[in-house]
């Protein structure tokens, strides 16, 4: 009460009609307070204010121009690309301690980022967090940020696994989140919730409501439990015709998300390899979330984590009794791998840009340290013995060293060395590894 009267008075002696809305204060500590209004269709609107007045609104992460074509400011305002970052500013330079823009909440493809928002056929929609993260000059690594979401009526914002009723707040860091909005109703399966697209045709959400569930009970049962219960989204868009389709996902912490858009996807649906590649993409992801941040550091060792995943996704559908794909999925991986890593040594290729190759050649190292665990210590679980070991070294011990260190552990230290010496061999035929005679 007293706020509000403060402000009325301050427009009333500042006696002119020019005055901005009365903005919401920014809770304490916080780089800006972000309040998102959705419309039941068309225009979402976001609007920031700050701590105090500044020159320019400087977003968190600019991977391209896009803002300038897709968000709409009030007249005198501009976004431009400066350096590495869009900013928002005055075109007179003048301070301001609040704006707000206009978008489309449509799906945007960006250049090694997330997409700003998925929609869902059934009407809902995603957005991602971080595409709005800005600051009052460039943000500080540990910057947070005071949202808050207001939905039209019936439907509800599903935030942090919580769904709220119209209206929701929550404080964002790091990398950001998606949210959804709309009237779906999660599938809570104890392990996960999960918000699968009710546009999608019913054989894939079928699948992916029944197998889901199974690989997160799974994975939690050999890597342990998160610390919050993940997310599982799916949005099935076949409304873009503009001749650009396919389906684009991935992971945020404690969330697995894939989007379907563009118009050729119902005549594509069908394809007999489709359930298979989805399943395997899902439980992909999912072996990432309980990877538990256990990330090798540096991009040549990406083999590690992305080879891990994929071998979590092999051992997770061949449990699930999806043997078939699994063997299809090693024998294109033996593929790719060879082509990949023939002329240069792992490292060096994934170095030199080849990133599938810690996929393919990934997937090909992680199942052949399965195989000798399980034959080091009959009845362990291979792999998955590897990785408790491997994230209960804890943070800065995530390295090439801290790998093979729990790798030689269980499978020993010969078996550790011959690994070592293969990611650093052009051409190493990495489906051997631990079956020659040393
Ligand atoms: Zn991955």
């Amino acid at each position: 009460m007293v706020r509000i009267a403060a402000l009325a008075l301050a427009v009333l002696a500042a006696g002119c009609s020019e005055q901005p809305e009365a903005a919401p204060a920014v809770p304490a500590g916080m780089a800006a307070q972000i309040t998102i209004t959705v419309a039941a269709e068309g225009d979402w609107t976001v609007a920031y204010t700050l701590p105090a007045p500044a020159t320019e609104l400087v977003f968190a992460r600019s991977p391209d121009a896009s803002r300038g074509e897709d968000w709409h400011g009030p007249d005198g305002f501009e976004i431009v690309l400066e350096g590495e970052s869009e900013r928002a500013r005055r075109v007179d330079g003048e301070p301001f301690t609040s704006v707000s823009f206009v978008m489309s909440p449509r799906y945007r493809e960006l250049p090694k980022d997330y997409a700003p928002f998925m929609p869902f056929g059934d009407g809902g929609r995603l957005f991602y967090t971080g595409r709005l993260f800005a600051c009052a000059g460039p943000c500080a690594d540990d910057a947070a940020w005071s949202f808050s979401a207001a939905a039209p009526e019936g439907l509800s914002v599903l935030v942090n696994g919580e769904r709220f009723a119209g209206q929701a707040s929550w404080t964002d860091r790091e990398q950001g989140r998606n949210v959804y909005i709309g009237d779906a109703e999660p599938v809570d399966s104890g392990d996960v919730m999960a918000v699968i697209d009710s546009s999608l045709p019913p054989q894939i959400r079928d699948q992916l409501e029944a197998q889901l569930p199974r690989f997160m009970a799974y994975f939690t049962q050999k890597l342990g439990a998160l610390d919050a219960k993940p997310m599982l989204f799916a949005s099935y868009d076949v409304s873009p015709s503009n001749g650009r389709w396919g389906r684009q996902g991935g992971t945020l912490p404690g969330q697995v998300f894939t989007h379907f858009y563009g118009d050729p996807w119902p005549a594509m649906i069908d394809d007999p390899a489709l359930p298979g590649d989805l399943a395997w993409f899902f439980a992909h992801e999912a072996g990432h979330l309980y990877q538990h941040d256990a990330w090798a550091d540096g991009a040549v060792n990406a083999w590690i984590h992305e080879g891990g995943a994929e071998a979590f996704a092999a051992l997770a559908m061949r449990a699930d009794g999806a043997g078939d794909v699994v063997d299809t999925k090693i024998a294109s991986a033996q593929a790719a791998c060879a082509e990949a890593a023939a002329q240069a040594a792992l490292r060096d290729a994934i170095e030199a840009g080849r990133f599938d190759a810690a996929y393919s050649c990934g997937l090909l190292i992680s199942l052949a340290i399965d195989m000798e665990v399980r034959e080091a210590a009959p009845g362990s679980d291979g792999l998955y013995t590897v990785w408790r070991n491997f994230i209960a070294l804890g943070e800065g011990q995530y390295t090439e060293d801290g790998f093979l260190a729990v790798v030689a552990a269980s499978a020993g230290q010969a078996f550790a060395d011959e690994v070592r010496a293969a990611v650093r061999t052009p051409g190493a035929a990495f489906g051997n590894l631990g079956a020659g005679p040393g």
